[in-house]
């Protein structure tokens, strides 16, 4: 007889991870199981990212970024100190370097207190005191700015909710889902199996996710590498903040910056180009499917002309490296073409609508048995906790 389970998920990332765990925690007698397509958990973005506990900067006030960032930094540092997973509040500087820049950051610091995080504006003198290593002409300190290791934040969370009874299959690619009145089914290898209920954390693959069930959404993923460099050991006390740029207000990605690592390593980046390749890691990966998806979707040409400006500048940096170079010796003008070692890109899954905007809040849509994640891009490693437990409330309000 076919294996019932009350609730089934996909994908192995941190928020799958969370949900998982915080389901099980919810209905403990419930059997729970997760899929993950690769052999271990967090091999796409939560693997691959810059380990940054954001504090919640840049979100609009009462969107569910700023509200789930905010609660998932204390989130994130509780779950690591009950776990004896290292992190480090070190704060991060975001640095101006012209006037324009300055009238920008105090912009954000009137955003900053309008979601209660607590910042400090610095002046060049102070700059210069608190990182003697960043020119600017200002900055501004947000002391709650930590950093830790994702994939041992999803280790942990998994280890949690196997110990509690849940289930995870590893190597375990969903490639269909049929859904009636009352169960789903899910199709991996060959194999089939039903649950109550579905919760889809598919990152990249979340519209491919969405439609084999044939829901309708006004989305697609378009993938964004953010390739890295890193510097070499002798800099790993270059900085002790983490140092950003003044983001541009009109773009969606937070500018080259310098980060350090929870290894004690510093990484600069990531930026922010077109991926031709949903899970293709190297610069040059290309796949005709995910091109085609790229291509033929209306969104994905009007977010091309809308920022097209910024979309060549960031094709420029990738492939000449002193211009990406000069992103970074804006703010440290000490480092040298030699000092940009290779690092691993990240590739972010980001929805485009098709009227060409990019989507900036977290999105989800449902099913009558099912719900998926839709956008989730940065901060959602911050904010993995708080959207678990968003979306452990939605099941539970269907069940009242
Ligand atoms: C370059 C970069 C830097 C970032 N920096 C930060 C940062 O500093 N701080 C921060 O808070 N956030 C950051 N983010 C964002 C953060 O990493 C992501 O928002 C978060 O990891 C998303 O988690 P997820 O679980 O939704 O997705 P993922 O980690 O991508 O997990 C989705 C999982 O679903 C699986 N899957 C997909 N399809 C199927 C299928 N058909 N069957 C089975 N399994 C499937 C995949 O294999 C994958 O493991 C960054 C992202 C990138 C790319």
């Amino acid at each position: 007889m076919q294996t019932f389970y009350d609730y089934l998920l996909i994908g192995g990332g941190i928020i799958g991870a969370s949900t998982a765990l915080q389901l099980k925690q919810r209905f403990p007698s419930a059997r729970i199981l997760l899929l993950e397509k690769e052999a271990g958990a967090a091999r796409h973005q939560t693997g691959h990212n810059s380990g940054v506990i954001h504090a919640g900067v840049y979100y609009a006030p009462g969107s569910l970024k700023a509200r789930f960032c905010r609660e998932g930094a204390e989130a994130t540092v509780a779950f690591c100190e009950r776990h004896k997973i290292p992190y480090r509040r070190c704060g991060k500087l975001l640095v101006a370097t012209s006037p324009l820049e300055v009238e920008r950051m105090e912009a954000l610091a009137e955003r900053c207190r309008q979601n209660e995080i607590e910042v400090e504006l610095l002046s060049a003198a102070e700059l210069k005191a608190a990182e003697p290593n960043i020119a600017g002409l200002g900055a501004l300190r947000v002391a709650a700015t930590g950093i830790v290791d994702y994939q041992k934040v999803t280790d942990a969370l998994l280890a949690e909710f196997t110990a509690l009874g849940g289930e995870v299959l590893f190597s375990a690619v969903v490639t269909a889902l049929y859904e009636d009145e009352n169960s789903i089914e899910v199709v991996y290898g060959g194999e089939r199996i039903r649950g109550g209920f579905l919760i889809s954390c598919a990152g990249l693959m979340a519209d491919r996710v969405l439609e084999m069930l044939g829901i309708e959404a006004d989305f697609r993923i378009v993938p964004f590498r953010g390739e890295y460099y890193q510097l070499p050991p002798a800099y790993n006390d270059i900085v002790s903040h983490l140092i950003y740029p003044i983001p541009d207000p009109e773009l969606p990605f937070l500018g080259v910056h310098l980060t350090r690592m929870i290894d004690g390593s510093v990484t600069v980046g990531p930026n922010a180009v077109v991926g031709w390749k949903r899970e293709g890691y190297g610069r040059f990966n290309f796949s005709l499917r995910d091109s085609w998806e790229n291509l033929s979707y209306p969104g994905f040409w009007r977010v091309m002309r809308t920022h097209l400006r910024s979309g060549l500048c960031e094709m420029k940096n990738s492939l000449w490296k002193r211009g990406y170079l000069e992103l970074v010796r804006k703010y440290c003008p000490q480092l040298a073409l030699t000092d940009l070692r290779p690092y691993p890109a990240g590739i972010r899954a980001q929805a485009v609508t098709s009227d060409g905007s990019l989507v900036h809040d977290f999105l989800f849509a449902e099913s009558p048995r099912s719900l998926h994640v839709c956008n989730a891009p940065s901060p959602a490693a911050t904010s993995a906790l708080p959207i678990g437990a968003y979306i452990c409330d939605k099941v539970e309000q269907r069940q009242s």
